[in-house]
């Protein structure tokens, strides 16, 4: 049994690898968890306070928007106030409309941000047909609108993100290709390929969208796009103005979720209309859960009916707090010997209720102690990993 996760599952795709500052996403690097600051760019006082409570719950990279010159001005002395902090992750400047702020928030920041429904493009809603030689007229115009970006970028090591909105396409774009997850991924590609032809490859894409289907569709579609013209750039996940509470999280969770679970993605933000570093907890949850990136324990547990003899939820939450720190392993609580041993297959131990004031200790599908007192068969699970090899305890893992 290999408890521990390796940085890349073997089920994830492969993709190149971009150094954002400290921070490597793609390739073997674990699936990087971001958030985005709410406070205003030039209150540097409020954004270093909200970089400090982002890092302390372990937000991996921090993105700000950068929307007018104040904001660019105010970025060194951020990164001086997160310095005096002892904070070293890495920013990432958003950028909308205006590609002088792009090129100027390089020399501040380790990775920039632009979407390519407004970078180069103001948006007229003109409904008109373009034909190819005027297409290819304005694809020359977006590419002088990106030499000085690609420039800085290389001048100062930054890396880019593409960051495509399903609600932000380009006219050009939606007249050829549609308010579509096509015109998503060509909005895309149009800019991809100006990188590549002038030999910049810094790059993750993102493909966000407020709808998670589309955002599936979306992303999907861009690496099948990517595979057809032998690119592997790395994918930052997202579904975009989630909401908040519960609601957010489940739509987060089924977008960025099943992208994860088909092996796509390489940095996630859970976007939630809360405070930023609940993000964090939120992103680490579902990252878990699609077995992308493990934090603690896995517990399997049933619902408990009426074959279960002992108090299920109680139990759980014991096994829970005792063995959170043993991160991988996989441990079922089950209430019952008629269901639980088969329903619990994918465990590697099982805790499982054999009658009143009886328990069954597996390991796998192996009955290894029968009829333990229910009193003291927790103690003795923990036991049965201590025999395995799998136990430590939760004071060495902090110390490591
Ligand atoms: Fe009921 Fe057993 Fe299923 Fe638990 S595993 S829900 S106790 S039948």
């Amino acid at each position: 049994m290999n408890f521990l996760s390796s940085a890349r599952p073997s089920f994830r795709r492969l993709s190149s690898l971009v150094r954002i500052g400290n921070v490597t996403v793609g390739g073997d690097s674990p699936i990087r968890i971001q958030s985005m600051l709410t406070s205003n760019t030039t209150d540097v006082a409020a954004c270093v306070e909200e970089i400090v409570r982002l890092d302390r719950v372990d937000c991996e990279i921090i993105r700000l928007t950068v929307p007018n010159q104040k904001a660019v001005d105010a970025l060194p002395r951020i990164r001086k106030g997160m310095q005096e902090c002892g904070v070293s992750r890495p920013l990432v400047a958003d950028i909308h409309f205006s590609p002088p702020l792009a090129v100027a928030a390089c020399e501040f920041v380790e990775k920039v941000r632009i979407n390519p429904g407004n970078y180069a493009d103001r948006k007229k809603f003109e409904i008109r047909e373009y034909t190819d030689a005027q297409y290819a007229e304005e694809l020359e115009r977006v590419e002088a609108t990106l030499l000085p970006l690609i420039t800085s970028l290389k001048k100062h090591g930054r890396a880019l993100r593409i960051g495509t909105n399903h609600g932000s396409l380009s006219d050009r774009v939606m007249n050829r290709y549609g308010d579509s997850p096509e015109g998503m991924v060509q909005s895309a590609l149009e800019f991809l390929r100006i990188f590549r032809k002038h030999d910049y490859h810094d790059i993750v894409l993102s493909m966000k969208s407020s709808n998670p289907i589309v955002m599936m569709q979306a992303y999907r579609l861009l690496v099948q796009r990517m595979d057809e013209e032998g690119m592997d750039y790395p994918l930052h996940l997202g579904v975009t103005e989630a909401g908040s509470g519960i609601e957010g999280r489940i739509k987060s969770a089924i977008g960025i979720g099943g992208l994860l679970v088909d092996g796509l993605g390489d940095t996630i933000r859970v976007s939630l209309t809360e405070p930023s570093e609940n993000e964090i907890p939120a992103a680490q949850a579902i990252l878990q859960a699609a077995r992308a990136r493990l934090y603690k324990a896995d517990l399997i547990s049933c619902p408990s009916c009426g074959r279960t003899f002992f108090d299920l939820q109680t139990t759980t939450a014991q096994i829970k707090e005792r063995t959170a720190h043993l991160i991988g392993v996989k441990i079922a609580v089950m209430g019952c010997v008629v269901n639980g041993p088969g329903e619990m297959a994918d465990a590697d131990f099982g805790y499982v209720g054999a009658g009143p004031g009886k328990i069954h200790l597996y390991k796998g599908q192996t009955l290894i102690e029968r009829n333990v007192p229910s009193a003291v068969a927790v103690e003795r699970l923990v036991d049965l990993l201590r025999e395995e090899g799998v136990w430590f305890d939760a004071d060495t893992a902090q110390a490591a």
